[in-house]
């Protein structure tokens, strides 16, 4: 994977950036938007969660790594370098692999917030967003995507909710996969989460200056999304982006 260059004015503006904390709705709402708009939807949280994954099963990943003299940085590299990552039908794959069912794991939610502040594993990711978003118009959410990613993008968008909602929609989320997490458990790691996502230097989690802000906290998903697609399409009638 190579360094990529900062978005430039030629980057494609046809991409409606969302961002948020962590259980803000943003993967739901993301992919009905996509459906509903016909644009293709990326899951930036995944790639971030894939490479953790990968460098798990490296043995390198930051927890593990802290004793080592660069603290595991050359092995990440390395593993970086060689990982092949592929986001398709729905799906996270690593060299080959279908990883998805392995991102949500609570080992892969310890270290993933250590991972993303790396600045050569953001550079890699920027990268590899860019160049989905020249392919065709997208829905791509995450924490850094109206401020550092997608800049230029015709649409922003910040998601927020309260946290207790938050964890509440979270410990929902690990009941489907047949986890129980208390909420108190999961409450205490999203603000764990959300103080490291929004202290690191590089990219923090913030609201661009241009972004439509919603708090959907007591609000039901249609709701959100009909917000959206109201935004998304009376932007782009008077030609605006905010
Ligand atoms: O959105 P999701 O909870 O899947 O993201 C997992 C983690 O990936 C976040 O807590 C954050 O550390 C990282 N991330 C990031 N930048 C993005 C998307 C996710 O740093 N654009």
């Amino acid at each position: 994977m190579t360094t990529p260059a900062a978005a430039s004015a030629t980057e494609p503006r046809d991409v409606v950036a969302i961002d948020g904390p962590s259980g803000a709705g943003k993967s739901t709402v993301a992919r009905r938007l996509a459906e509903a708009l016909g644009f293709a939807y990326l899951d930036t949280g995944a790639m971030y969660r894939a490479v953790t994954w990968g460098f798990l099963q490296h043995g390198c990943a930051p927890a593990e790594c802290a004793g080592e003299a660069d603290r595991g940085e050359q092995r990440m590299r390395a593993a970086l370098a060689a990982a092949r990552l592929d986001l398709r039908d729905g799906k996270v794959w690593l060299d080959g692999r279908d990883v998805t069912g392995h991102l949500r794991t609570r080992e892969v939610e310890s270290q993933v917030s250590a991972v993303s502040a790396l600045p050569f594993v953001r550079a890699a990711m920027r990268d590899l967003q860019r160049q989905v978003a020249r392919q065709g118009p997208i829905v791509a959410e995450g924490r850094d995507m109206g401020s550092v990613v997608f800049p230029q993008a015709r649409w922003k968008v910040y998601l927020d909710a309260a946290p207790a909602e938050r964890a509440r929609r979270r410990s929902e989320d690990f009941a489907r996969q047949g986890r129980e997490v208390s909420t108190q458990d999961v409450l205490d790691e999203i603000l764990v989460r959300d103080r490291l996502d929004s202290t690191r230097s590089d990219a923090p989690l913030r609201q661009a200056d241009d972004a439509f802000y919603l708090d959907t906290t007591g609000l039901l998903t249609d709701d959100v999304v009909g917000r959206l697609l109201a935004f998304v399409r009376g932007a782009a009638a008077t030609g605006g982006s905010a």
